[in-house]
């Protein structure tokens, strides 16, 4: 599987692409939603994903993956799954560690999770619209003596306009259009927005 429109037809095999008139969180209107839970849901669609992921990144020598959690926890493993193993390790696999957020919100690394100086982290996560969450695992690892490398998404929403410290690439661009209510194209034909649901819209990132 290489092209992009390969890995796009395993979200919608999956159900993962709703069109339709939604309410953001945000408050804006749009006419799509994807749901990354929903096509990683299937280990043989999330085992192919990550390899897609992984290979735009196949060539930085990673040593460790980092995914915030929940949204990067299942691309995070298959990517860190599908990086080659670099000599020396204990023959688990590239480890794939994930950060999450405490009582009171702030993003920490725990369970005993550690990173060894300079060690080369990729940051992974599901779905970049802020890529809010990707800046603050960014900032833990680095905070935890690791080398941040790149970031990874499987979806970019932003249409590239997210500004990473380090090199990022996200498998799919699929910018989706959102509009004020007041300027809604889909309002104007007379059709109601509806709120898929804060666990389906998933744009806290
Ligand atoms: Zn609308």
């Amino acid at each position: 599987m290489d092209s992009r429109q390969e890995y796009y037809k395993l979200f919608e095999a999956a159900g993962a692409v709703r069109k339709g008139h939604f309410e953001l969180s945000s408050g804006l209107h749009s006419s799509m939603y994807v749901q990354c839970a929903q096509v990683l849901q299937y280990p043989r669609f999330a085992e192919k994903l990550g390899h897609g992921l992984a290979g735009l990144f196949a060539n930085d020598r990673i040593e460790a993956v980092v995914s915030p959690a929940m949204g990067g926890l299942i691309i995070g493993q298959e990517v860190a799954r599908a990086l080659p193993e670099l000599p020396g390790s204990i023959g688990g696999g590239t480890p794939a560690l994930f950060v999450e957020r405490d009582a009171s919100g702030n993003m920490t690394m725990r369970r005993g999770f550690q990173l060894k100086p300079g060690q080369r982290v990729l940051v992974i996560e599901d779905v970049w619209t802020t890529g809010g969450s990707t800046l603050e695992a960014i900032r833990v690892v680095e905070e935890a003596g690791g080398f941040v490398v790149a970031a990874g998404a499987l979806i970019d929403r932003s249409g590239g306009k997210i500004e990473f410290p380090v090199e990022a690439q996200a498998l799919l661009d699929l910018p989706i259009a959102s509009y004020e209510p007041d300027d809604c194209p889909l309002c104007r034909e007379g059709s109601a927005a509806v709120k898929p649901g804060s666990r389906f819209v998933r744009s806290a990132s």
